[in-house]
């Protein structure tokens, strides 16, 4: 009995550390707020980097975008090649067709030559199976929006310096260089005429897919395996840049936001340890919210749990293995509604190698499911609502005589894509729930959260559009 109160008290604390009433999301809000205001203030002035995209609003996509354009999409160990045709009216994709290839492992340690002379290789075979069911007119050369899920310092809309590699690629000379020219060379040494239009991160393509389809789009959210958020900020508010013309009004800033940090976020011992053993000591939001993350947090207070009882039986080998719960068996036990918690048994056992798990602590492990996600969808959500306050979206400039006006909101659609959105539908509620909070529901009910699909290629091929030397 005393051991099973001990399990107990393990859940408790955690709920109690994670618990995240109104006041304190409002503290998180007002935190991202200030985060954003530094990191537009000056290079480095913050651990939002808050990069200039050098999108316009003006050249985001509306809908009315007409003809055949492309992507190419590097990222992971992957590349996708997209053709989309576009139908010129009421935010139409006519077709679109996606072709995905590994790139071979000695490319990706190479040179960037050989990286880029591969691609255009395999971009050329590509188009060559058009045959004459091309849509173009032979008198305009094919464009092309690149999304590099790198780091990358911008220039212009189609021109950025590579900052650093991560993890799958090594390749030395490419750090420095300016990456569409790179791609342009290979594209020409292969006798392609086509021309990089857009250097594109796939948060930039996700707001530019919604915009496309609806032009009250402000904000774009990614919460899938890692997380980001973009929005258009006023051109004079991005005060570390001097210079730029105003003329347009506003840009797509890419926040980064998968560093913020601030010290209102609950963090607990569970993520002071992942950190501690994760390669990369940043991104501590990033930890608390993403589904490469959530997983792992989970296991770590079930090891606690099973650290103090031993009704999770002898320690499990399995159990202590890094990452071995993913997020979707975190929703899959979370979301299990059967009466005695089959699905929770299931992955204990298959998973964890944990037999006949009691229903009792079954139930405490849906409750420690619940706690990690509930903290990291009202994270979420306080992000939005500092994206939101931050350009006066969240009604508190309607205050009048202590009471919010919905009168003067305007609507306001926030693109958002990514498995942990789409799929889980608890996380989903929470973070509804959350911004219902946060904002009051005359105010939220302005707010629309639209789901895209693939903003990392077909919102590419958007941005190409939008960004033609034709139109
Ligand atoms: P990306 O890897 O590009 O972010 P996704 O948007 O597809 O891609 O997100 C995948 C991530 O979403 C997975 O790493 C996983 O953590 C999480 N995920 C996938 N399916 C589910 C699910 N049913 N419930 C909860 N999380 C999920």
């Amino acid at each position: 009995r005393r051991e099973w109160k001990r399990v107990v008290r393990v859940v408790k604390e955690v709920e109690e550390e994670c618990e995240m009433k109104v006041e304190r999301v409002r503290k998180v809000v007002d935190a991202m707020v200030v985060e954003m205001h530094a990191g537009l203030a000056s290079e480095g002035g913050s651990k939002l980097k808050m990069l200039l995209t050098y999108v316009h609003h003006i050249h985001l996509p509306i809908g009315s975008e007409k003809g055949t354009y492309y992507a190419l999409h590097l990222g992971g160990t992957n590349f996708r090649v997209l053709r989309v045709r576009l139908g010129g009216e009421q935010s139409s994709v006519l077709e679109h067709e996606v072709e995905q290839q590994p790139i071979p492992q000695h490319l990706r340690t190479g040179t960037s030559e050989d990286l880029f002379d591969f691609i255009a290789s395999s971009l050329r075979e590509f188009i060559e199976k058009e045959g004459d069911g091309s849509e173009l007119s032979l008198d305009r050369r094919r464009e092309l929006g690149f999304t590099f899920s790198f780091p990358v310092k911008q220039m212009s809309v189609s021109s950025g310096i590579l900052i650093t590699l991560t993890e799958e690629f090594s390749i030395e000379d490419m750090v420095g260089r300016d990456v569409p020219a790179c791609l342009q060379e290979a594209l020409t040494r292969k006798g392609l005429d086509m021309r990089v239009s857009a250097l594109v991160n796939d948060i930039v393509g996700t707001i530019a897919l919604g915009h496309y389809h609806d032009a009250d789009t402000v904000a774009a959210i990614i919460i899938g395996t890692g997380t980001n958020a973009c929005y258009l900020e006023r051109i004079d508010a991005i005060v570390k840049c001097q210079g730029l013309p105003t003329t347009s009004g506003y840009m797509v800033v890419n926040m980064e936001w998968e560093n913020f940090w601030s010290s209102h976020l609950p963090r607990t011992l569970y993520d002071i340890d992942l950190v501690a053993e994760s390669p990369n000591p940043d991104q501590g939001f990033e930890k608390m919210i993403s589904g490469m993350y959530l997983g792992d947090i989970a296991r770590r207070i079930i090891v606690k749990m099973s650290l103090v009882s031993d009704i999770f039986g002898p320690i499990s080998f399995k159990l202590s293995m890094p990452f071995i719960l993913s997020t979707p068996m975190i929703a899959a036990m979370h979301e299990d509604d059967s009466p005695d918690l089959k699905e929770v048994a299931r992955i204990f056992e298959d998973i964890l190698e944990i037999h006949d798990l009691p229903l009792k602590a079954r139930k405490l492990v849906v409750k420690v499911c619940d706690v990690v996600t509930r903290r990291a969808a009202r994270l979420v959500a306080a992000g939005i609502v500092g994206i939101l306050k931050k350009i006066g979206r969240d009604g508190s400039s309607g205050i009048t005589g202590g009471r919010r006006s919905d009168a003067k909101m305007k609507r306001t659609v926030v693109a958002i894509e990514g498995d942990l959105y789409s799929s889980y539908t608890l996380f989903r509620e929470y973070l509804h729930e959350a911004l219902n909070e946060i904002l009051g529901e005359d105010i939220a009910k302005h707010v629309i959260l639209k789901v895209t699909e693939d903003g990392s290629g077909i919102g590419a091929a958007l941005l190409a559009a939008s960004h033609s030397s034709y139109n």
